[in-house]
């Protein structure tokens, strides 16, 4: 999470040099920058518009009235356990909500994704507003909600993501009970497989299944202000080498030894070169392998990371690595001139990557919503379902939706929901602003050409 801001930064080049000084993981916002105040007049007029518009005021007073209705969606969807590939149960009751405040055609995709349209006038952009509906917790966890008092509450993926299920469920009723018109189109999504081996799997169909999204915005805990712009992809790699195997002594110089041929493959490994910007990394995470002390290994596995803030790095040390394990195989068979060890790489993990860029509307319309509510803007990295359209070269960012929050993928997760309605305020304007609403203001958000299928 971005705790402190840094000096200011005029450009992505230095911002992101930034973020390479810091870890980032999956779940973990580092930060990457403050964003100047300025952004373009039409952006800033839109806002101040729509602010002074009495519809969006009673909208947003609406938004703190439901509150205390929110975090009872809140509370009962995070009793609904959702590991990853798991998450039936809870689209079932996402669904539901969501049908109940006024999505009637709301369904479950393919993949498992809840997806609701709310249609603008007609003509407008298409925006994705979506959060995840999977916790890294496995089944039997105990996700009851603890009350720790003063707005505190504590249970397994409470904060991250079910806050922003229940906020999006908290727009949809206010901009229903309300009757705001939006002139763009927002589509309401839960998503599956945004955690570890999901690999985003919800995403990337949504992206397959809807290929006139124009935009996307997407709710994390992250703490006001926060904007998430980078999506660190990655590849990562399971390797099994394997060989006849035999005994130390009576099988030597006849055999190949896995575990020898892995050894080879991870000293080549390890001196792989990699850009610092755009900050590139890898690892060869876990090893193992071999049957005892005294015999030649026929097996050995490894697995191995790798990391970068944008694609064409991380392909080309995905390469070299691959290359430097093929290499290693046929050195070790020279070694005792045989043919006898082979080694296979499966793809475990795969995340692509990518960045919206920091000067774009959409991160100006989340910049000047920020500014509205007394919040500087810092700008993030992340690797989050935002990585999918950012891929796409397709506008996204990640916000935060409201509460203090704290403790991820820990059994002590917890979130503040103090005034947590102001994050939901903020968020749904940087929202309206970006798809326009009808007599108030034009959408900032650009219309795509579809993309191909
Ligand atoms: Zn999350």
């Amino acid at each position: 999470m971005p705790q402190l801001p840094r000096p200011l930064f005029p450009t992505l080049a230095l911002a992101v040099a930034v973020l390479g000084t810091g870890a980032v993981q999956a779940q973990t916002f580092s930060a990457v920058a403050p964003t100047p105040a300025q952004v373009r007049p039409a952006v800033d007029q839109a806002y101040t518009q729509l602010l002074s518009a009495s519809q969006v005021q009673q909208l947003l007073e609406a938004v703190k009235a439901d509150h205390e209705r929110s975090i009872d969606d809140l509370r009962m969807l995070t009793e609904i356990e959702a590991p990853p590939f798991k998450e039936h149960k809870r689209a079932e009751a996402f669904l539901a909500r969501m049908k109940a405040l006024g999505l009637a055609d709301a369904k479950i995709d393919a993949e498992g994704n809840v997806v609701g349209l709310r249609k603008g006038t007609g003509n407008g952009p298409k925006l994705l507003v979506s959060a995840h509906l999977d916790t890294v917790f496995p089944a039997g966890t105990d996700v009851k909600v603890k009350d720790l008092g003063n707005g505190k509450l504590a249970a397994p993926g409470i904060s991250d993501d079910t806050r922003g299920l229940a906020v999006l469920l908290s727009w949809l009723k206010v901009l229903n009970d309300h009757n705001i018109q939006t002139v763009g189109d927002l589509l309401f999504v839960g998503n599956v497989g945004e955690e570890e081996l999901g690999n985003l799997r919800g995403m990337k169909r949504i992206f397959a299944d809807h290929l006139d999204i124009d935009g996307m915005v997407g709710l994390e805990p992250a703490p006001d202000g926060s904007v998430l712009i980078l999506g660190t992809g990655s590849h990562r790699y399971e390797v099994t080498f394997k060989g006849p195997g035999g005994h130390s002594y009576g099988a030597f110089g006849q055999v190949p030894s896995a575990i020898h041929g892995m050894g080879r493959a991870i000293a080549k490994i390890a001196e792989v070169k990699t850009p610092s910007f755009p900050k590139t990394t890898f690892t060869v995470g876990t090893v193992s392998g071999g049957t005892s002390v005294n015999t030649i290994a026929p097996e050995a596995k490894m697995a191995v990371d790798i990391r970068s803030d944008q694609m064409e790095p991380l392909l080309e040390t995905e390469k070299k690595i691959l290359a430097a394990i093929d290499e290693a195989v046929v050195e070790e068979n020279r070694r005792w001139n045989v043919s006898t060890l082979s080694v296979s790489s499966k793809l475990i993990g795969d995340r692509p990557g990518g960045k919206t860029p920091p000067d774009s509307v959409i991160v100006e319309a989340a910049t000047r919503a920020n500014a509205s509510f007394g919040h500087k803007t810092l700008l993030s990295g992340a690797s989050t379902d935002a990585n999918v359209p950012m891929s796409l070269g397709i506008p996204a960012i990640i916000v935060g939706g409201g509460g203090k929050t704290g403790g991820f993928h820990a059994m002590s997760e917890w979130i503040d929901v103090t005034d947590a309605w102001k994050g939901a305020q903020n968020s749904l304007v940087t929202v309206l602003g970006l798809v326009g609403v009808q007599g108030v203001t034009q959408p900032l958000l650009e219309k795509r050409p579809p993309r191909a299928k």
